[in-house]
């Protein structure tokens, strides 16, 4: 038997399942060339759609997660030998785009931010008119890091030069806004288990139709599963069979989605702004600091320094027994910060609850504050 124990899940993803999304996935197993998956794998797309903001073009669901829809962004949008892709990085994810593109040799440029940053759409304008690329890819917010890059204004620079836009969000798509119209975004890419509060198993896409024009236009490309010309048919008509969809997974994600679209896109996106401020306004009233930028803090993730005193191990590993898991630093911040995201279903008592975890937790490990401070401080935020 598996351990029962539930704890808040507060990692930069998984997030929280919530039980509707939990019920839709112990939910009978149906054929995957069924009625059932006919509504659900199309209605998961129509909704994907909808909350990337995509009239037109194509959605993908398959199995997967966020490393397989990133390959499939660039595979079938970049030919290698032709294409140059400049990849504009704030850690970790762009890093990896950078991998995959060697992988498959593909010709690519990096525009490195220093860890905490973003680039600065101005950076992206005074490079992009020294040189012209064919696709442009940037991570939203980098899991890593939490620094939430100015997509929208990357968006204006990159259709003056007429490139391709891939947008790497996957922990954003649902908790930030992502307009792939009204800002020129060719490809979202994305994933179940973070700000859609699915548990992890599928790889998410939307081609604008410009981008689908251009995977159009390539007449082979090194990928078979990942190909979206294959996966375009079972998309538009669940009855054909390509690879066998994952069907419980699919019917749980469509069931986020449904929750999504009752919540509504905008009261959405101001929750999980506002959980993020009450957060980190909590968090500083007990003294930590934070490890991004402020100009690119991202509402889906915080990425707080622990105060003098306070050792990483023992306080995850108290929070923990608190109820809590968060996740710790990577590479360069080990052993500095902790990492804890917010995002998908979280509700606001989850967030008090969080809040007086780390309180309690610090208070067991003997170090000094102002009891009640860092609720009040979220309360202000929060309001009544
Ligand atoms: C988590 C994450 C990924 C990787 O997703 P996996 O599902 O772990 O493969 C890629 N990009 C970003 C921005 C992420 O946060």
């Amino acid at each position: 038997m598996f351990i029962v124990k539930e704890k808040l899940l507060l990692i930069p993803g998984p997030s929280p399942v919530h039980e509707r999304i939990l019920a839709a996935l112990a939910a009978p197993t149906v054929a995957h060339t069924g009625p059932e998956m006919q509504a659900e794998l199309k209605g998961g797309c129509e909704n994907l759609k909808r909350i990337v903001f995509c009239s037109n073009g194509e959605a993908f669901i398959v199995a997967g997660a966020g490393t397989l829809s990133m390959e499939m962004a660039l595979l079938n949008t970049a030919a290698a030998g032709k294409d140059r892709v400049l990849i504009l990085s704030q850690g970790y994810f762009g890093e990896r785009m950078g991998q995959i593109c060697r992988a498959f040799g593909i010709d690519h440029e990096v525009m490195e931010a220093e860890w905490g940053r973003a680039i600065f759409p101005d950076e992206l304008d005074a490079r992009l008119i020294k040189k012209t690329y064919d696709i442009i890819v940037s991570t939203h917010v980098d899991t890593a890091t939490g620094a939430c890059a100015p997509v929208e204004e990357y968006a204006r620079a990159v259709k003056r030069s007429g490139a391709l836009f891939i947008v790497d969000g996957v922990c954003a798509t649902g908790g930030i806004p992502e307009k792939m119209d009204d800002w020129g975004i060719d490809v979202v890419l994305t994933a179940a288990q973070k700000c859609f509060g699915v548990p992890p198993g599928l790889a998410l896409c939307v081609f604008s139709e410009r981008a689908m024009a251009k995977r159009q236009g390539l007449a082979s490309i090194p990928a078979y599963y990942s190909d979206i010309l294959r996966w375009l048919p079972i998309m538009k008509d669940p009855v054909k069979y390509f690879s066998t969809p994952c069907v419980n997974e699919v019917r749980s994600f469509f069931e986020a989605t449904r929750m999504i679209l009752e919540e509504g896109l905008e009261p959405r996106f101001r929750r999980h702004d506002l959980f993020a401020r009450s957060i980190r306004a909590s968090l500083g009233a007990l003294g930590f600091g934070f490890f991004t930028d402020p100009e690119f803090y991202a509402s889906t993730l915080s990425v707080p320094a622990y105060p003098a005193g306070v050792e990483d191990k023992a306080f995850r590993a108290e929070l923990y027994e608190n109820g809590v898991v968060v996740a710790g630093g990577l590479a360069q911040t080990a052993g500095k910060v902790f990492r804890m995201g917010h995002m998908g279903n979280l509700t606001r008592a989850e967030v008090l609850f969080a809040l007086e975890s780390v309180e309690k937790t610090l208070d067991s490990l003997g170090y000094r504050f102002e009891p009640g401070a860092s609720l009040k401080a979220a309360g202000a935020v929060l309001g009544p």
